[in-house]
């Protein structure tokens, strides 16, 4: 179950594109990333001035993430709430391929990527970072982006969540907080990383389960951390309780600049690699970071509302809200105060949501022209409208106060209302028979036939 797998199986099934040209870390990477249209695997075979193959867009499409929890769409999110809910502990393996190479720390020897034009310098994205408490008794896996700062330092971005917890009992304790840094993993190590189950359950806990208890552990050699045994490198560090320095400008999920903050060093203490390692990289602000980011919280959704409304029928954090700001949920409503509560519901699981709309479960959430036209057909302002000034939102967000995260939040009742008859808000239909459905595909050959 590792990230070398995975790929292998996405080769087969043609979901893998070779890039054979000689491309830069710096920007070009980022902007192929960004230009290739649909989201497959792409693999860059090589890199200037490094001998090592990157690949990026691994979990870019909702399809592929499905493939690696080995899961269909519809059950997507059960399966991450199951996880989340009954986390299994991985075992522990003192032999790994990740021990091929031991060496020591050098991050110019590694082909970290500079994304954006104002970007404070080359930053790793698709790390998970796992440290215990002081006392060994709590573990956290999450991802952060690590500015490198030079050969052996890094500064990372700690958001006031889990991390920045266990480094604070480190900080009271007069310690420097002990972490493994781990790069190229399973999908679903990855996305149980960006999951956040409460405080005291381990991430990993999540994926071992997510991969049916196939997720083993090493231990770190010169820290108190462990990290996945199939993993392409692991850097192990310290993040320091004293030692700060600005971190940003970065592109976060928004697409836009996040603020540039005070933020405390990583000193990195010891590498461990395969010999031939993949580096992973992640574009910030695409459809990866998007889907990584808000699946996991798109289940809580699924999960919030299922408890005050009869049937959820599907949640998705939209591309265009950078997967974390808009939520459309379609769902079967039993009641005409149904939408409300499933509005106030999910803007409860997920405190960052801005905007969410709640549509009958005949809408697809997956087609954003579908949720407008229900927003134009079965929306009323003046009744269907909730607005909630002064909430707690996304720092990500530049119209909201970055500082403070403050935001308004507005949900929308696209429901139609159980009072009028259901046929005023029907989606009208046309017959559509065997050999009217053979003309129309004919047309369509033809078409795609002249295109080519
Ligand atoms: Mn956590």
């Amino acid at each position: 179950m590792s990230l070398r797998s995975f790929l292998k199986a996405m080769e087969k099934r043609g979901e893998v594109v070779h890039v054979k040209d000689k491309v830069s870390p710096v920007f070009e990477i980022s902007a192929i990333m960004r230009h290739i249209p649909g989201s497959p695997v792409i693999f860059f075979d090589k890199v200037e001035g490094y001998d090592v193959r990157v690949v990026g867009n691994v979990c870019a499409t909702r399809e592929r993430l499905c493939l690696a929890l080995e899961t269909e769409p519809e059950n997507l999110h059960r399966k991450i709430i199951e996880a989340m809910n009954k986390p299994e502990t991985p075992k522990i393996v003192s032999d790994s391929p990740v021990k091929e190479v031991v060496e020591e720390p050098d991050l110019s020897k590694i082909p970290i990527l500079k994304h954006f034009k104002r970007d404070a310098g080359p930053y790793i994205t698709s790390a998970i970072v796992s440290a215990r408490s002081p006392d060994g008794t709590i573990e956290n896996v999450s991802v952060h982006r690590l500015l490198v700062l030079d050969k052996k330092r890094m500064a990372i971005r700690l958001v006031p969540r889990h991390l920045f917890k266990l480094w604070k009992m480190a900080k009271e304790a007069g310690e420097d907080l002990d972490i493994a840094i781990a790069i190229g993993v399973h999908p679903a190590v990855l996305l149980a990383a960006a999951s956040s189950p409460p405080f005291g359950i381990s991430e990993y806990g999540v994926a071992n389960r997510l991969l049916k208890g196939n997720l083993a552990l090493i231990e770190c050699e010169k820290v108190e951390a462990y990290a996945p045994a199939e993993a392409e490198i692991i850097l192990e560090g310290r993040i320091s309780h004293l030692k700060e320095t600005q971190e940003g400008p970065f592109v976060d999920v928004t697409g836009a600049y996040d603020a540039r903050r005070p933020q405390p060093i990583i000193e990195v203490v010891n590498v461990m690699r395969r010999k031939d390692y993949i580096y992973q990289a992640l574009l910030p602000g695409g459809p990866e970071h998007m889907l990584l980011m808000g699946l996991p919280r798109e289940a809580a959704i699924y999960e919030a509302v299922s408890k005050v409304v009869p049937r959820v029928k599907a949640v998705n954090l939209s591309l265009g809200g950078c997967g974390w700001l808009h939520a459309f949920i379609s769902i079967e409503k039993q009641s005409d105060g149904d939408a409300k509560n499933a509005l106030l519901a999910a803007f409860a699981a997920h405190p960052s949501l801005k905007h969410a709309v709640v549509v009958d479960d005949d809408v697809d959430v997956f087609n954003p022209e579908e949720v407008e036209w229900a927003i134009a057909t079965r929306f009323q302002a003046g009744e269907d409208l909730l607005i909630i000034p002064n909430a707690r939102g996304s720092t990500l967000d530049p119209s909201a106060d970055m500082a403070t995260g403050l935001t308004t939040k507005v949900g929308v009742d696209a429901t139609r209302p159980l009072k009028v008859p259901r046929e005023k808000f029907e989606k009208a239909k046309i017959p559509l028979n065997e050999k009217t459905k053979k003309i129309i595909e004919k047309i369509r050959l033809e078409l795609s036939g002249n295109r080519n």
